[in-house]
């Protein structure tokens, strides 16, 4: 038995690595259902697909684009798909086994998943973007589908791209399967609730990670490292609470303000091309300088392996909320757990997006949609419940939130490939 694949080779803070480093740590907390724990650290199934398109000049471009099921032990796979020049199988792997022990930790019927393209969307027409979402989504046509496997947005990915997703494999099945994707506009089967279920699901977990820690979210300073879907929303919800956004990072550079970021003007600012950075009321300082603001509370919601063992010496935060997946390296986290720094882990603290994403597949299933208000109360129920479960198991066995939530969802993931059996 052995957990080396051929096909990636990880080091210890590469995506699949820091996610095999999480795993080990699980282990001896999984009683008589650790012999089947080499299951976690293999893909069910991993598809490499090229995805050529006929560029608006006339050239022909080809891009190469990925899906991953790590695991389908306990439902479907579900999980975004990426569109960035970075992404590699190994990325989009490390993705995928984070949705397994997501979707598990918050006990929604589903496996995890993943897909990813390697290509800067931002340097493509409209009409490019379209064709490398429409190619791609036929070439994975063989493993997605409402009952396999149900896509849904990531970074530099949307609504509309999901509504050509389903588009294009209803097209191909010859009929509408509006259950395929999730993140559709609203119009297309898509749930209210949706967009800002991700930086909602942050809010909750660190509001009540606050509580526990006896920080009064009245004034808190928080810093937020990716200001997309997940950091703005996740900001804009702290600052209602009463907290000061004192430093954004995105693409563009760093902006701090230590009287607090007016969100009104640096929300729409981050959307144009200048970025965060075009804002006017704050300084823009080096990126580096970002992880030794002084601030309470530090969110990280951009990419992987942003919290290195050197930032995590620098931070001045005593609380993390991981929006992004796999943002801490494992020697980072240590750190952390030793400097005394809570971290609520990105598998429950962002679960908030695919919590919703199963509301809007099962509203989809149903042709019966539900109003925001009775969405949200669900979510926040759901999200509470797990993290208490979770906290509970920490505190027993006197492990970090990470490890708590890996023994809580893994558990719940190989008694289910226990009880199902090996076929044949
Ligand atoms: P997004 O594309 O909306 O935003 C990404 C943000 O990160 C942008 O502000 C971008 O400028 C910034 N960014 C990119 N590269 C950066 C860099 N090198 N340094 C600093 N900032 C950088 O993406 P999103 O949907 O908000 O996703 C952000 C993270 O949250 C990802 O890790 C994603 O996997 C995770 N996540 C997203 C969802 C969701 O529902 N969208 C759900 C769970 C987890």
């Amino acid at each position: 038995m052995s957990s080396v694949l051929s096909y990636v080779q990880p080091t210890a803070n590469s995506p699949w690595g820091t996610y095999l480093s999480q795993v080990d740590r699980v282990i001896p907390y999984l009683g008589d259902l650790a012999r089947w724990a080499e299951t976690l650290k293999r893909p069910k199934r991993a598809l490499i697909v090229d995805v050529p398109i006929e560029m608006d000049d006339g050239s022909i471009a080809h891009f190469e684009g990925y899906r991953v099921q790590h695991n389908l032990s306990r439902g479907p796979g579900k999980g975004g798909v990426r569109f960035h020049p970075d992404v590699t199988l190994e990325e989009v792997m490390a993705l995928s086994a984070w949705m397994t022990v997501k979707t598990a930790a918050v006990n929604l019927p589903y496996g995890g998943a993943k897909g990813g393209i390697r290509v800067d969307p931002k340097k493509l027409s409209l009409k490019e973007l379209e064709k490398v979402t429409r190619r791609y989504t036929s070439e994975i046509g063989i493993i997605i589908g409402p009952h396999s496997d149900i896509p849904a947005p990531d970074v530099n990915t949307n609504a509309q791209i999901m509504a050509w997703m389903m588009d294009t494999y209803s097209m191909n099945v010859g009929g509408t399967a509006t259950g395929v994707v999730t993140g559709k506009p609203l119009h297309l089967g898509g749930s209210l609730g949706r967009v800002k279920a991700t930086g909602r699901g942050v809010f909750v977990t660190g509001r009540e990670a606050a509580r526990r820690l006896g920080l009064d979210l009245r004034g808190a300073r928080i810093a937020v490292q990716g200001f997309g879907n997940v950091g703005s929303v996740a900001a804009e919800l702290f600052a209602e609470a009463g907290a000061k956004i004192v430093a954004v990072q995105d693409h563009t550079g760093t902006i701090v303000n230590e009287n607090g970021l007016d969100l009104a003007g640096l929300v729409p600012a981050s959307r144009t091309d200048g970025g965060a950075v075009s804002f006017k009321g704050g300084d823009v300082v080096d990126n580096e300088a970002f992880w030794e603001v002084a601030c309470d509370i530090l969110i990280p919601a951009a990419l992987e392996g942003q919290i290195t063992a050197e930032r995590a010496q620098k931070t001045k935060a005593k609380l993390v909320l991981e929006g992004a997946n796999g943002p801490t390296v494992p020697s980072a986290d240590d750190i952390l757990a030793e400097r005394g720094v809570l971290v609520v882990p990105d598998v429950i603290c962002n679960a908030g997006g695919v919590t919703v994403s199963y509301f809007e597949w099962v509203q989809d299933f149903s042709s019966f949609f539900w109003d925001e208000d009775e969405i949200n109360v669900r979510l926040d129920r759901i999200m509470m419940n797990a993290l208490n479960n979770i906290w509970d198991t920490a505190d027993k066995h006197k492990i970090t939130l990470r490890t708590a939530t890996y023994a809580v969802a893994c558990e719940r993931i190989l008694m289910a490939r226990q009880e199902r059996g090996l076929y044949p």
